[in-house]
């Protein structure tokens, strides 16, 4: 591909800025710690199989791997034995959440729907279940989820354990739409926890980073089935920005994706409509050319010739036209994102959140900073879970990443310190340089979350390096 044929679509926009549908197949060699992919992967290690992330980032050789087939098994086994386990679930954090030396604890087989409350529109789901299947299953049953990430791979009991969310003010994150769960703790006692049995425990477990005990089962809130429209439209930089503090304030469903060293930006509004209007508007999404191999070739063309990055990336986004895409929810939520990356994210109060993106935008172009990957801005509803990144605080949530075989720390350092000037908490599945002391001061319910973990998993098995830093043995 030459430099003529590089035309930057709006599928390619957002191909580049999300992920894929393969985790885990990929890492390096030895230890459980950070490390950057090899293009031959690693190697097994005196006979044990690597474990590594969807991005290749965080690898690790456990010694045991557990695959429990139901609740008493799992029991079982926590009360018979006595090392560090983590629990797994797609892979898909990019912070070193998962590693361990010890166990790693699949809940693959704890999957499925197991219960239906037409009236409350309440569903009990197995904690290993990716939400593309529970989507699917709902979708059967003419329900919806109220609101989704970017993809649909992740498990359940994983979205939780980091609020993961998807955008709109007038919506919170998958954690808070949890009404109920059941743990699992260190010793294999069984505990149920919602609003009004065992309160503390519930709003410390459902947003929890795997530290608390294995959950087994959720129950979630969710609705009636529905259709939605989808709009994307690749506005100059300004006029973006005013439309976007117009529809934060009507809580509105959008997202946007700011293009560093360019002058417009993607805005994507979702709105929900009829079954008859979507089924009217039916529209040929099939995909059109290469997202990496567009994006690569940026890449390649502006690392051969830098003086090239401010016109390509100036120019490139005034070909993307507006697109509309009809669907049933879980059709639309469901982006397939086919190309790897390493990403940090930053929720910071909703209200700072236009001030921040500008300065992260404007930073990457007066810094000019080696980075053309697109940078994602969401707004998310504020909840009550102590360690939720939107506890008590509507948040704007800024994501940047870079692509999974490019380095990402200085680009990711700078970012944090603009992130830091607005009292941003990190995403707890994302690349983070804080420690116990930052988020003690972001978190108001900090020392209850851990007193509660301290009780619950006295001897630090759910501990691994990542949280080590994070829960420190004091003294
Ligand atoms: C391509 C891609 C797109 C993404 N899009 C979004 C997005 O739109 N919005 C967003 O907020 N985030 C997003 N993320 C981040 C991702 O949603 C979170 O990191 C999420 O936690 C990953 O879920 P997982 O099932 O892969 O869990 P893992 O990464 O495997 O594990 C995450 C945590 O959950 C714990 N855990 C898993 N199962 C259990 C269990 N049964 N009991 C107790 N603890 C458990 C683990 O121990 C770990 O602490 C994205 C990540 C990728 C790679």
């Amino acid at each position: 591909m030459t430099i003529k044929n590089i035309k930057l679509t709006r599928r390619n926009v957002l191909k580049v800025a999300g992920g894929s549908l393969f985790a885990g197949a990929v890492g390096t060699t030895t230890g459980c710690s950070s490390a950057p992919e090899q293009a031959s992967g690693p190697a097994p290690i005196n006979g044990i199989m690597p474990w590594s992330n969807w991005s290749g980032n965080q690898v690790c050789y456990p010694a045991e791997r557990a695959r429990p087939r139901n609740a008493e098994q799992l029991a079982k086994m926590l009360k018979e034995t006595t090392g560090k386990i983590r629990a797994v679930g797609a892979g898909h954090s990019f912070s070193g959440l998962v590693p361990t030396d010890e166990t790693l604890l699949s809940m693959a087989r704890f999957r499925g729907i197991s219960h239906i409350n037409e009236e409350t529109k309440e569903v009990i789901v197995g904690a290993g279940t990716r939400l593309s299947a529970l989507g699917d299953s709902l979708f059967e049953n003419n329900l919806g989820m109220i609101n989704m990430p970017d993809v649909n791979t992740q498990s359940l009991a994983g979205s939780i354990a980091t609020s993961t969310h998807g955008t709109g003010e007038g919506f919170g994150s998958l954690s808070s739409y949890v009404t109920g769960l059941t743990l699992v703790t260190a010793d294999g006692e069984t505990i149920k926890c919602s609003a009004s049995e065992n309160k503390d425990i519930f709003d410390a477990a459902r947003c929890n980073i795997g530290s608390l005990g294995i959950i087994t089962d959720i129950t979630l809130q969710v609705r009636e089935s529905y259709y939605l429209k989808e709009r994307s439209e690749m506005l100059p930089l300004e006029e973006a920005f005013e439309k976007m503090e117009e529809m934060r304030i009507a809580k509105r469903h959008f997202e946007a994706f700011g293009l560093p060293h360019a002058n417009h930006m993607l805005l994507i509004e979702f709105t929900e409509v009829s079954k008859e209007e979507s089924d009217a508007n039916q529209t040929d999404t099939s995909e059109t050319g290469d997202a990496y191999e567009t994006f690569r070739t940026l890449a390649n063309v502006i690392d051969a010739v830098p003086f090239l990055r401010g016109p390509v990336m100036s120019i490139a986004p005034r070909t993307v036209g507006v697109e509309e895409r009809y669907g049933a929810w879980n059709d639309i939520f469901g982006n397939i994102r086919d190309m790897r990356f390493n990403e940090m994210e930053y929720t910071v109060p909703a209200e700072d959140g236009l001030a921040c993106f500008r300065e992260v935008l404007e930073t990457i172009k007066e810094k000019d900073i080696d980075v053309i990957f697109p940078i994602e801005y969401r707004y998310v509803g504020e909840d009550d879970i102590w360690l939720s990144q939107f506890y008590k605080r509507p948040g704007a949530a800024i994501s940047v990443h870079n692509f999974h075989d490019k380095p990402y720390e200085s680009y990711s350092e700078q970012m944090e310190a603009i992130f830091d000037r607005y009292q941003g908490r990190p995403h707890w599945g994302k690349l983070h340089n804080k420690t116990e002391q930052d988020f003690a001061a972001l978190y108001p319910k900090w020392e209850e979350f851990k007193e509660l973990r301290s009780k619950l998993d006295p001897n630090r098995r759910f501990i691994n390096n990542h949280l080590d830093a994070i829960f420190p043995v004091i003294g």
